[in-house]
């Protein structure tokens, strides 16, 4: 036996997980191949996440962490210990989460993938640079080695530039905008909204909201009459209210408290001022949208929104500078890479192309993952969630790690299923590098793609939490217990609803947008049948945030409400409709308070009932006593937030249940009042708040609202939800779903429903469930139109509105539209060629 042979027979094999009880797992034990691929099925709730990111990334980056030295390790949060027996062979693991961090505000495209970094040493090593005296001095091999250049023009010799003085988070920063590319600016039309008031009726808004009202006597001792309409003030008046010096102007005013008269040196703030003052000294996100009405982002002047100084824009490179590089797409960018080494002398070449290899290295993957419309200067924060998570990944292959396990949470998000490919080659190389590969997810085609899988279930929450079914992807899908088998199969028939002919599609009305040219999208003219399910497809980039996010909802929200429409847009008509809801995966409530039963309109009804009884009318507890946030019964310690904060020295705060109420946010009295439930038991209001949605909805019958409002989160597979839960720590598809519920039932045939990749984190069974709200959205009259990758509900659109052809400059146009049938037939669309292999 080889030494090789011999190894193999002593490594583990697999990652054994034992007593695992995080969340609702059921105490269970499972063994986890490593070096291979390995899936986690299961519906939502059914415990996927405790296992994979509760369980295994928590273990795994523990021992990590605790293998680095303790000054490190002091500086991370405390990573609390998994609640498992025993986690043995599990190694380092790296979590690429659904929900990737809010980048910063200088974090790029490029930065991200850090392609910069390569673009930024070509143009600091291979780049001619201005010398001194103006000219462009071609680079030499010396300007490699130490970046001193002689130039041949003037026969001066100078320093070229570093790759750090080209960087927009480095030394290479335009002064004027710091590195953001915008500059804020305040929009003066907003500080006098209306201007046929007077300044004494208010006219200049900032002076009542963020100043004090003593600027008015400040301008009328400087000559501006503040009885006249502001529109009839002169034009030196007008410019002293907006643009006045600041200095101090000694006044005679009525103290608005003691109504007596008085009279102090006072600094004038004009209305510009106050809002540029009250800037200077904003301290939180509340401020800041207080003040956000009156400020308005411009391209920054000086470097147009490149973010580099200009003499970091300087170099050329093939004719171009680091910041024209920077404004290609990917795609376009990568022939001018190639084009590089040839275009430099002889001896330079060799470096060149190292420097040009890394560059292709990275964007290969890019590319196969479907991100070439990026360019690579695009502000992180308006990439998609998608986006940013396959920029991960992306970077995490070309890590060229081995030994690592890899948590990837529903990667498929935001994927055509042309793009799947390149996902699973990602995956594929991971696994030959030596790592391990664990994917939470729920699109099957990613799913069969995996060495082995392991389905959780049966149900969620409190029924879930167990091993249903686990092994190749042949047998989970042969096994009769298994939830996800029949998806599975290439048998499977997934239209469920009714055909819509053709004829019938437009009876209802029609919703015609069009459009102007918008980033790389052409103009379009979009129709969209009323009453009916459309849904948008198309790889990404394509355009459809764009036609339907950025054009349709304003364009109707403008409509609506009569104001002037966006810019883009040329024309919407859409009779009849009253209102459009956009349901989206963003996280809810800011608001630490809000919970599912808050949200679901649920609590209000419960403090309702809880004031009828007996003991509440004694005691003159209104419904507003039983609310957490203000009401009397809130628990006095943590003042209804249900935790408070460990003060400890030397450590970040630590936050932990409150000890009194643990964690229920309610006093002790609250547990003294009771209310009967058909089950023949009593329960109090935190009791309830404790409990399931499904629990609740057990123990709540007979009470007509509120088993109508649970019913409707139950039908959208939200049942195991505990009531009191905080929506902010939901995942974005219980966001999305919580949302939906609490729009349900509400006045349904003038709306119109937007949906945004509404299958995240939906198993195929959950697809079915929301094919159904559909359905009653529809049979109550709305219109429904969804942005979706998800074939199960391509399948089940009335209509299709397909873009493409690709992403980016490739895309941006409408490449096809009608039924399910014509989207097959039609050889122009790539989603009608993935319908077909069905
Ligand atoms: P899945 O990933 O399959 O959707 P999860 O593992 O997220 O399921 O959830 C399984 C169960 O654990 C659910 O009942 C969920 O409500 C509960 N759960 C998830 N996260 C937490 C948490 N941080 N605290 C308490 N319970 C949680
Ligand atoms: P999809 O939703 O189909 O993925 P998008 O509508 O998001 O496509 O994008 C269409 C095109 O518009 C892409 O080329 C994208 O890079 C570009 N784009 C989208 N949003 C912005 C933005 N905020 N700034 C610049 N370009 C953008
Ligand atoms: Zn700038
Ligand atoms: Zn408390």
């Amino acid at each position: 036996m080889s030494i090789r042979d011999e190894k193999r027979n002593v490594l583990p094999r697999c990652i054994e997980v034992r007593g695992a009880k995080v969340h609702n797992l059921k105490n269970i034990d499972v063994d986890i191949p490593l070096h291979e691929i390995v899936a986690i099925a299961g519906v939502s709730g059914s415990g996927k996440s405790s296992l994979a990111l509760g369980a295994l990334y928590a273990e795994g980056s523990r021992r990590y962490l605790e293998s680095l030295s303790t000054y490190t390790r002091r500086r991370m949060t405390q990573a609390e210990r998994a609640d498992v027996e025993e986690v043995r062979y599990v190694p380092a693991a790296l979590a690429l989460r659904q929900r990737p961090g809010v980048p910063g505000i200088r974090s790029t495209f490029g930065t991200l993938s850090e392609l910069l970094n390569s673009l930024r040493l070509m143009f600091s090593r291979l780049a001619s640079h201005r010398c001194p005296n103006g000219h462009y001095c071609a680079p030499s091999l010396s300007v490699a080695a130490m970046q001193e250049i002689t130039c041949p023009v003037c026969g001066e010799n100078f320093y070229g530039p570093g790759a750090e003085e080209l960087a927009f988070n480095s030394t290479g920063v335009c002064p004027t905008c710091g590195g953001t590319g915008v500059v804020q600016t305040v929009n003066e039309a907003s500080l006098v909204p209306d201007d046929s008031k007077t300044i004494d009726e208010g006219a200049v808004v900032v002076w009542g909201t963020l100043m004090w009202s003593l600027m008015k006597d400040i301008v009328r001792t400087m000559g501006v009459r503040t009885d006249v309409p502001f529109r009839n003030l002169t034009p030196e008046e007008k410019e002293i209210v907006y643009h006045g010096e600041l200095k101090k102007h000694h006044i005679h005013y009525v103290n608005p408290k003691t109504l007596e008269p008085a009279e102090m040196d006072f600094n004038y703030y004009s209305a510009v001022n106050s809002v540029k003052n009250s800037l200077a000294k904003v301290k939180d996100e509340k401020g800041m949208k207080r003040l956000e009405k009156y400020l308005e982002e411009d391209v920054c002047p000086d470097c147009h929104g490149t973010r580099l100084s200009e003499a970091a824009r300087a170099p050329r490179l093939q004719g171009i500078g680091l910041d024209e590089a920077a404004a290609m797409t990917l795609s376009e960018l990568i022939p001018w890479v190639q084009g590089v080494p040839a275009s430099l002398p002889e001896e330079m070449r060799p470096m060149a192309e190292k420097i040009c290899e890394s560059f292709m290295d990275v964007s290969k993957r890019l590319m196969d993952l479907g991100l070439g419309y990026l360019s690579l200067d695009r502000a992180a924060s308006t990439l998609s969630t998608g986006e940013r998570q396959r920029v991960q990944l992306a970077r995490a292959v070309r890590n060229r790690t081995t030994g690592v396990l890899y948590v990837l949470d529903e990667p498929s998000i935001g994927l055509h299923p042309y793009n799947l490919k390149g996902l699973t080659a990602v995956m594929d190389d991971l696994k030959a590098d030596g790592n391990s590969v664990i994917l939470v997810d729920h699109d099957t085609q990613v799913l069969k793609h995996a060495d082995w899988m392991i389905e959780m279930g049966k149900g969620a929450g409190a029924d879930g939490g167990e091993v249903i079914s686990e092994g190749r992807i042949e047998a989970v899908s042969e096994n009769p217990e298994s939830v996800i088998g029949p998806y599975l199969s290439d048998q499977y028939q997934s239209r469920i609803r009714l055909v819509m002919q053709e004829k019938a599609m437009f009876e209802k009305g029609v919703i015609h947008l069009e459009t102007g040219a918008i980033h790389t999208v052409h103009p379009l003219d979009v129709r969209i049948p009323m009453g009916r399910l459309t849904v948008v497809t198309g790889v990404s980039g394509s355009g459809k945030t764009t036609m339907v996010l950025e054009s349709l909802i304003p364009a109707l929200k403008a409509e609506i409400s009569g104001q002037k429409l966006p810019e883009h847009i040329k024309r919407i008509e859409a009779e009849g409709i009253a209102q459009v809801k956009l349901i989206d995966a963003t996280p809810i409530g800011i608001n630490v308070r809000s919970t599912v039963a808050t949200y679901a309109n649920v609590h209000d009804e419960l403090r309702k009932v809880y004031a009828k009884t007996n003991y509440a009318k004694e005691h003159a507890f209104k419904a507003g006593a039983f609310s957490y946030n203000t009401g009397k019964l809130r628990c006095p310690t943590c003042d209804g937030t249900g935790e408070i904060s460990l003060d400890v020295q030397f450590l970040p705060d630590v936050k932990i249940p409150c000890p009194d109420c643990r964690g229920s946010r309610y006093s002790k009295e609250a547990f003294t009042i009771l209310r009967r439930a058909k089950d023949g038991n009593e329960y109090s209001l935190p009791e309830l708040m404790n409990m399931s949605v499904d629990q609740a909805l057990h123990v709540l019958e007979g009470f007509r609202v509120l088993q109508q409002r649970l019913r409707v989160l139950h039908d959208l597979g939200l049942g195991y939800l505990t009531l009191g839960e905080e929506t902010p720590g939901l995942s974005g598809g219980e966001a999305q779903r919580l949302k939906l519920a609490s729009e349900m039932g509400k006045g349904q045939s003038d709306s119109v429903f937007v949906f945004d990749e509404p299958t995240i984190g939906l198993h195929p069974q959950d697809v079915k469930t929301l094919l159904h709200v559909f359905q009653t959205l529809i049979d109550h009259g709305a219109t429904v139109v969804v942005i979706e990758h998800d074939l199960d509900v391509i399948e089940n659109a009335d209509y299709i509105i397909d873009m493409g052809p690709g992403g980016g400059k490739e895309g941006g146009r409408i490449i096809a539209c009608g039924t399910p049938d014509n989207i097959r037939q039609n050889p122009d669309s790539l989603t009608g060629k993935f319908m077909e292999k069905r």
